[in-house]
């Protein structure tokens, strides 16, 4: 059999539906079928009652194709996977506990590695290797949901702010959305998740056009063009008046809010001057905003290094911005120890030797 004809349609309900009833199963089965592989490790496949001809087909073609080749636990208790595809390039997908007991919040990758250069940014050194596909994104998150149930912990949010630039592959990112809140497998609904973008014009216009019902996040960074094209070389081609407009525009057609993200970095674009400038950028307009401690990562592409803002320069730029009417918050910091925090992820095996392999 070639190789191409073992891949299992799951991700595509039409497909799917197709291939369960080729072998012989009903649409019941085909729900069953992802119920469980959403949840819990193929094995427990056994359990499920299925015809036998699609036990069968399922054996000879494993519907997940990939494997978890890492798994690193940081001290706050996230945790991150490093998800190997069967042609060895690997992503990152992260689960970090929620707010809330018993919530955990899900980080997937959209590509492996991001052609967006931004200078801050680990993943941005090896540059794009390629696109990931809708079910090569949803398997990511069906790892990390198997470790939450095993933790007895429900996610509650998805945010696609892992490895690369959702926008530029949003066919896929799409895809996996519409996969991922999908009645039938009850896993989530899009106001539990938060596409963010660089800020792709284009690509945010035919978001709101998809009318998915997810909310945005735009990563923003500089408040005047000049400087956000040092610190965000491709994003650079979108000047911030057409990509405010197209995020305004997104917020009047889908009724979600656009967040904006903002990674604070010493004696580049914390001071009193960028925070006003940063207010009357976004005065008025129903933004919210996140500043981002910056977590290091050595050398950027440009040579550069960056680092941290300390803390009081943090609090007064969030005060600035609160005095301007926009609700600000300080991400936490999370995983930093692993890497797995933002801007941390590169797709490699950590030279860690303390990492426990999976279902170690
Ligand atoms: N390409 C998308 C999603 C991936 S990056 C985007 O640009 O939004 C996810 C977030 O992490 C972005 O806001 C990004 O700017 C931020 N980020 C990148 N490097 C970082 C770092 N070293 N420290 C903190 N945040 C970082």
């Amino acid at each position: 059999m070639p190789a191409e004809s073992a891949i299992v349609p799951w991700c595509d309900p039409v497909q799917w539906d197709a291939w369960v009833g080729h072998h012989g199963g009903r649409p019941l089965h085909a729900r069953r079928i992802i119920k469980t592989l959403a949840r819990k490790p193929l094995s427990d496949l056994a359990d499920v009652e299925l015809p036998r001809s699609l036990r069968v087909a399922l054996a000879a073609a494993p519907p997940l194709r990939s494997r978890i080749a890492q798994r690193q636990v940081a001290a706050d208790g996230t945790v991150k996977l490093l998800v190997q595809y069967p042609d060895g390039l690997c992503v990152e997908a992260v689960l970090m506990n929620g707010d809330r007991p018993g919530c955990c919040a899900a980080c997937l990758s959209s590509q492996i590695g991001c052609a967006m250069a931004c200078d801050f940014c680990a993943t941005a050194r090896g540059g794009l290797r390629r696109n990931l596909s809708a079910d090569e994104i949803v398997e990511q998150f069906f790892w990390l949901n198997h470790h939450a149930e095993a933790a007895d912990c429900r996610i509650a949010s998805v945010v696609y702010m892992g490895m690369g630039e959702p926008l530029a592959n949003l066919a896929a990112a799409e895809a996996s959305i519409r996969f991922l809140t999908d009645p039938r497998w009850n896993l989530l609904g899009p106001r539990q998740i938060t596409v963010s973008t660089v800020g792709i014009p284009a690509g945010i216009a035919r978001l709101a056009e998809a009318q998915l019902g997810v909310h945005l996040a735009w990563s923003l960074h500089a408040a005047d063009d000049a400087l956000r094209r040092t610190l965000l070389p491709a994003a650079g081609h979108w000047p911030i008046a057409q990509t405010l407009t197209e995020c305004r525009r997104f917020m009047q057609q889908t009724n979600r809010y656009v967040t904006i993200s903002y990674c604070l970095l010493r004696d580049v674009n914390d001071s009193p001057a960028c925070a006003a400038a940063l207010s009357g950028l976004l005065a008025a307009s129903g933004f919210h905003v996140n500043l981002i401690p910056l977590n290091q990562i050595g050398t950027g592409l440009s040579g550069a290094v960056y680092h941290p803002s300390d803390k009081q320069t943090a609090l007064n730029f969030q005060q600035t911005l609160i005095a301007a009417g926009l609700p600000t918050h300080i991400r936490r910091r999370r995983g930093q120890d692993i890497a797995a925090a933002c801007g941390q992820l590169q797709g490699a095996h950590a030279a860690d030797k303390s990492a426990a392999p999976y279902g170690a």
